[in-house]
């Protein structure tokens, strides 16, 4: 079973990428027609399309694929994905555009991120150009009176979007408010270098000004609470925002940051060893996402 039901119309599909479960998902939105949100990495297709099947989606019924962003964990699949479904198209921002087309750029620089991480992710294959559609805001018809709608939120990415359906008023930010952990129940940074923070306060705002009732984290899985997380992610980002900038001004190592950051936030001090022992987060939150922040520190004071 790769599928459950989290609202009305709304099923997640748990992608199990290089055998990770809780790490990455994607969403059918069962409108009219079928809506999918994510494709996820090259490699978890598979288990997509077996996901497609398990909820009785036909392949052909599939008019749009939309993605938060780019990133290979959530839109480097889109061009393996649409092998599969012939009438589907990809809703990216325009700034992603031009990497679903010739996805090259951003293989290499993947590579050089996320290091052995991308292998597990897989490259992804190009996307033919008359199967995108750029789209910064925007709404789509899911039929049954609901709609689905496209906000920008920028600053995990320069072309993070963030999808609001009105079947339960649930928003999929992408990665623009953070990863969720299921099993602690809690919010970490998804901050990447380059990490915009001033641009992602503003989309938090944004997405908290839209109201929602329940976010669907791509990683991973439906959080309810919507707007108090959304809030309490913007203090974490602050936090995380003030421990970098002393540490850059005192030239402390990546590791004097992380370990002030384990001391100082709550959450991360209560998942600590979790996170050293993860294969996957061990490398991307405790330490691209630290870099993230070091970068934009160093860059705002001018080092
Ligand atoms: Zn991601």
């Amino acid at each position: 079973m790769h599928t459950k039901e989290v609202g009305k119309n709304l099923f997640r599909v748990e992608l199990e990428t290089g055998g990770f479960k809780n790490l990455i998902c994607s969403y059918v939105i069962k409108g009219k027609k079928p809506f999918l949100v994510e494709s996820g990495p090259t490699n978890s297709i598979p288990n997509l399309l077996s996901g497609l099947r398990e909820l009785d989606v036909k392949f052909e019924d599939v008019e749009y694929v939309a993605v938060t962003h780019v990133h290979l964990d959530h839109g480097g699949g889109a061009g393996t994905l649409l092998k599969s479904l012939p009438n589907a198209k990809v809703i990216v921002h325009p700034r992603g555009m031009p990497h679903l087309i010739d996805p090259e750029r951003l293989w290499s620089s993947s590579q050089s991120v996320l290091g052995f991480i991308s292998e597990i992710f897989g490259k992804p294959e190009p996307v033919p150009k008359e199967r995108v559609i750029p789209v910064k805001e925007g709404t789509f018809d899911l039929g049954y009176e609901a709609k689905l709608t496209v906000t920008e939120t920028v600053g995990h990415a320069s072309h993070n979007l963030s999808f609001q359906e009105s079947f339960n008023d649930g928003i999929f930010p992408g990665d623009a408010a953070g990863t969720y952990l299921p099993e602690f129940d809690v919010v970490v940074p998804t901050t990447p270098p380059p990490f915009y923070l001033d641009s992602a306060l503003a989309s938090l705002d944004k997405l908290i000004s839209l109201k929602p009732s329940v976010l669907y984290f791509s990683h991973f899985g439906k959080a309810t609470d919507a707007v108090q997380r959304l809030k309490d992610y913007k203090l974490q980002l602050q936090l995380w925002a003030d421990i970098t900038e002393e540490g850059v001004r005192k030239n402390w190592s990546l590791e004097q940051t992380r370990g002030r950051i384990i001391a100082e936030d709550k959450v991360m001090y209560e998942i600590a060893d979790f996170m050293k022992s993860h294969h996957i987060y061990s490398k991307t939150v405790l330490e691209n996402c630290v870099r993230g922040f070091i970068e934009f520190a160093k860059h705002k004071q001018g080092s």
